[in-house]
Parts: structure tokens; C-alpha cells; sequence
């Protein structure tokens, strides 16, 4: 009996050869350098900040060079298999606007590369491995479970390396004849790849990321294919997969490099052209002062839900990554402000080779800007959408009067400098309570006075205020009244003087504006105080003043 006849005994009903597919999955019709990428997450969980990490760059890579970047669902694991996890997958890259080319969803094949899914690809994994059993690149293995610990634990007091390599890869011995009659007898086994490497021999392996480095050969006998389901193992998978789809770039985390020397072989096996590699480094976060791995269990931003949940604008999110994919984003940003983040120039040297870095103060910061940048309508719009589903107190906010919480968002923005305050729709809530009046008197508060806290001088400025020089019609005007009855109380109306000669006042125009500014809102940092006013109205705002009594 030969290889061949092996081969038949494994899958006697698998009739199309490698060249077949070969001719099904011809080479693209791209452009000169267009980049194939592919994003190609298993469904075994949530979406995780480190997956959107890899899909921004592999979308990335696709769009800059007119490439493509498809989906790929790696679900050979069935028993890690998670219900709802693609359905999540795939509504983020939605959601994120990182949309593939190609995909498989709900029954429907967009691309002609696919399946996309690779439990409907098992006919094709078949064929490639019929075809390295006749190459006798690949043999079944019969050692149970039990076998292999033990093995291990051999190799484990004899100080040598584990796995199945050299003279442990007891099955690689077997002649087609024993194999081809343990078959018969019904023992189970999985298919191994026949490695043809040396360990003590290093290769020199490109990664896009962090250069040439030299790896050992393997020389281990991996699984490719599992008994029962008789699915393949990521290994393999991704090696048909990649080739057959035309992937020129595989990004992926780094915890798949030690894999790569296996992959290597795999495609020199069938003499294919292996894919670049980009490993991309961890996502870290600081923790007190040491730097430590994200974590799924311990960091609730971890998962993609947070940011859903706390309401960020998705481009934050997206920004707020690329400045840990390339450390030369952020100065391309600020350059190039008004260019969207697929015009920013990937590079992969100049990521990060250690971790790369999150954190969240950073996407605060960025997130401020863009919602900074807003119209008064697209926060509307975007904190209603998200009120909708995260905060019934802000959606019931905003639908009392949805003008005047446009109006309230307006302030201090569609301006040169606009005001910088929301990182997050759930931040709003909290920034402009105090702009409602049943919530405003109903609410325990601390009115945060500064420098007067004399509550008769207070008394003072805010009868003195109502009485003689609210004025509401233009913002000089409003200040110039405030100044004026700085002079009439003794308060120094100009700073300068006030700086020279301090023992000539009581205070100075800031120490009041901050009793009229506090006395309405009970906060002593808010958006511009005039527009403040100027919404509330002066019956309103003598309504406050009054009522402040009660709180002395
Ligand atoms: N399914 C693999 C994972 O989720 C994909 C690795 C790859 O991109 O090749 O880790």
C-alpha cells in the first residue's frame, strides 16, 4: 500500500485536488501593489479593544493601497464557539465604518474568495491534506490523549524539549500499511504535518514590524487536523485560507510568531509564496507604576462594549488607537487635521516593538476635541442615540425640550475655541444639570464659592445685581454692568489695579462674576456665563437669586 492509497482510506469521497482550487481562487484582479488584507477573529467571545486594534490596521493597509480587506470567521474551535459572537463582530466593524470588502453573514457571501466561514471550507482543507499524505508531508496519528501527557512528562524529566518532534513523533514511523489498518480497526486519530525542519537550524524571518529576526526551524509534527470534527487546526487553516484568498499581508498578535516557523514550512510544502507578516505588539495599560497587559477579566476597557456604554464617539476610539499603532500619527493629525485617518501612511517599522501603550486620559482628550468640533445637531443627535439605549434620565432630558438642549449644547461652540468639556455622552448629564430647573431645586448640592463666602455680602451682590444691572442684550454690555457695580460695591473692576494696589478692595471683578456664576449653577467652573444667562432668561435668573436664601 502506498501514501496514496492512505490518502483515499482518509478521504475517499474528496475528489477535487489543490489544482482545482488553484483554478477556483485565481490570483486578484488588483492594481499593481494592492495590499490584501484580512481580519479573521474566532467567535469565542467579545469584541476586545486589541481586536479593533488589528482590524484598523488591517483595514488600513487595504484602503491606502487600494487592496482589499475581507472577513474571515475562524470558528474551527466548536467547543469555544460562542452564540452571537460574529453577529457582535461584525455590527462593530459596522459600526466602526471599517466595513470589509468581503464577508459571509447571515447566509450571504459578498466576494468571491469565500466561504468566509471555515466550517463550510472543510471540503477544500481536505483536499490540500489528501494531498500531503500522498506527498507523505502528512499522517494520521493514533496516540491517545494519555499517550501524549505521558510523553510529555518524559520529556519533562529528561530536560528535553516537549512535543511531537524526532524520535517522539512515534506515528510518523508508521508504514501506510499499519496506519491504513489501525483505520480499519476503528482507532481514532488526528492528521499531523510532517515537518522536515532542524530546531538547532536558525532562518531569517521578515516581520513587516520588527525586522529580520532568526528563528529556529520547527520541527515538530503539528496537528492539522482534528479527529472528531475532523476541522483543522488554526495552523492549517490559515495557511489554505491565506493562500487560496490571496492575502498579501496577515497582521496578527504577536502570540502567533513563535507559530510562524510552522507556518512557514507549510506553505513551502505545498510551494506556495507565504503572506508578510505583521505582528502586532500587546495592548498595555499603566498600572500604578508598572506597565502591565490589557486584561479581559480585570479592565472593563477591554471589551468594545465600554466604549459603547460610556457613549465615545467611534472615530475617538479609532484616533485614539492609531496613536498607538504609529507613534507618528498624532503629529500627522495635527498637521493634517481636516484628512481622514485611512489618508495617514501606515507604517509598520514604527509600531511600537515593545507594547503598545492605551490610555484612556489620552482618549478623553482626543474624544473632546472631535465632539468638540461637532455642530450642536450631531451631538444632538449622536448623545439622543446613545441616550436612547444607555440613559433613560438623558433621554427624557432631551426630549422634554430638545431645542433648549441644543441650545445649552451650543454654548461656547461653532466658535474658534470651542468649549472642551465632553469626552463622552454620558459625561453630559453631569456637565449641564444645573442648566434645569426641576432638577437644579431638587438636587443636594454644594454651592462651590471661592473667595466670598460672606453670605451677607453675597446677599449684597446678588440684590445689588438683580436690582440695578442685569442686562442681557449683548455680552459687552453685560460685562461692562458687572464691572460698574464692582465700582459701586468697592470692588476693583480693573485687574491690574487691582494687582497693584490689592488693599484698596474688597476684591476684584473675577471674585464676583464667580458669586454670580456660583449663585446660579452652584459650580465655579461652567461654560461662558453670559450664554449661561442669556438662556436661562432674567426671570430665571432672578429666580435663582431669590431662592438662594433657602440654601444659606
Ligand atoms: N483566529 C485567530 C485569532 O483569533 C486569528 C489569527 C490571525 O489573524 O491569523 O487569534
Amino acid at each position: 500500500m502506498t501514501n496514496k492509497d492512505l490518502a483515499n482510506v482518509i478521504f475517499p469521497n474528496i475528489t477535487k485536488t489543490v489544482e482545482d482550487y488553484e483554478k477556483e481562487y485565481p490570483k486578484r484582479d488588483l492594481e499593481e501593489g494592492a495590499k490584501v488584507t484580512r481580519f479573521a477573529p474566532s467567535p469565542t467571545g467579545f469584541m476586545h479593544l486589541g481586536g479593533l486594534f488589528q482590524a484598523i490596521i488591517n483595514y488600513v493597509i487595504a484602503k491606502q493601497s487600494n487592496g482589499v480587506f475581507f472577513l474571515r470567521n475562524e470558528d474551527t474551535d466548536k467547543t469555544r464557539e460562542i452564540e452571537g459572537a460574529v453577529e457582535l463582530i461584525m455590527h462593530t466593524l459596522n459600526d466602526y465604518n471599517l466595513t470589509p470588502d468581503e464577508y459571509e453573514f447571515k447566509g450571504e457571501i459578498i466576494g468571491n474568495y469565500g466561504p468566509y466561514i471555515q466550517s463550510e471550507r472543510k471540503e477544500i482543507y481536505h483536499a490540500f491534506i489528501k494531498h500531503l499524505i500522498e506527498i507523505d508531508r502528512a499522517y494520521p496519528c493514533f496516540c491517545s490523549t494519555e499517550e501524549l501527557a505521558e510523553m510529555r512528562e518524559n520529556q519533562e524529566t529528561m530536560k528535553i524539549r516537549t512535543g511531537y518532534h524526532g524520535r517522539f513523533a512515534r506515528c510518523s514511523r508508521l508504514t501506510p500499511d499499519e496506519a491504513i489498518e489501525k483505520i480499519k480497526n476503528g482507532e481514532k486519530y488526528v492528521i499531523r504535518f510532517r515537518s522536515n525542519g532542524n530546531f538547532d537550524n536558525k532562518f531569517e524571518f521578515d516581520d513587516l514590524r520588527q525586522g529580520k529576526l532568526f528563528l529556529n526551524e520547527n520541527d515538530i509534527d503539528e496537528v492539522i487536523m482534528k479527529s472528531e470534527t475532523m476541522l483543522p487546526t488554526y495552523h492549517f487553516a490559515h495557511v489554505v485560507d491565506d493562500h487560496l484568498m490571496h492575502t498579501t499581508h496577515v497582521v496578527r498578535g504577536e502570540e502567533w510568531l513563535p507559530s510562524a516557523p510552522k507556518h512557514i514550512q507549510m506553505f513551502a510544502a505545498f510551494g506556495f509564496e507565504a503572506p508578510k507578516y505583521i505582528h502586532t505588539p500587546l495592548i498595555m495599560k499603566k498600572d500604578g507604576d508598572s506597565l502591565r497587559k490589557i486584561s479581559k477579566r480585570k479592565d472593563p476597557e477591554a471589551s468594545m462594549s465600554y466604549y459603547d456604554e460610556m457613549g465615545y464617539p467611534k472615530l475617538a476610539v479609532i484616533e485614539s488607537l492609531m496613536t498607538i499603532i504609529n507613534s507618528n500619527y498624532e503629529e500627522w493629525h495635527t498637521a493634517n487635521p481636516d484628512k481622514k485617518f485611512t489618508d495617514f501612511e501606515f507604517s509598520a517599522n514604527k509600531m511600537s516593538t515593545s507594547g503598545a501603550l492605551y490610555d484612556l486620559m489620552k482618549l478623553d482628550d482626543i474624544s473632546k476635541n472631535i465632539i468638540s468640533k461637532m455642530t450642536k445637531e450631531e451631538v444632538y443627535e449622536e448623545s439622543y442615540k446613545w441616550a436612547n439605549v444607555h440613559s433613560e434620565s438623558l433621554k427624557e432630558l432631551i426630549e422634554k425640550d430638545s431645542e433648549y438642549y441644543k441650545n445649552i449644547l451650543n454654548i461656547e461652540r461653532e466658535q474658534e475655541k470651542p468649549r472642551k468639556d465632553i469626552a463622552k455622552y454620558s459625561d453630559i448629564e453631569n456637565l449641564i444639570w444645573y442648566m434645569y430647573d426641576d432638577i437644579f431645586y431638587n438636587k443636594e448640592k454644594e454651592y462651590e464659592w471661592k473667595n466670598i463666602t460672606d453670605k451677607e455680602e453675597i446677599r449684597n451682590i446678588l440684590d445689588t445685581y438683580i436690582g440695578k444691572y442685569i442686562e442681557l442684550n449683548d455680552k459687552e454690555a453685560w460685562f461692562n454692568n458687572i464691572k460698574l457695580m464692582c465700582d459701586e460695591l468697592g470692588y476693583a473692576s480693573n485687574m491690574k489695579e487691582y494687582k497693584k494696589n490689592p488693599e484698596n478692595f474688597k476684591g476684584n471683578v473675577a471674585d464676583v462674576s464667580t458669586v454670580l456664576r456660583v449663585a446660579l449653577t452652584s459650580k465655579s467652573m461652567t461654560p461662558d456665563l453670559f450664554e449661561i444667562m442669556n438662556l436661562f432668561g432674567i426671570d430665571r435668573i432672578k429666580e435663582r437669586y431669590n431662592k438662594i436664601n433657602e440654601e444659606f
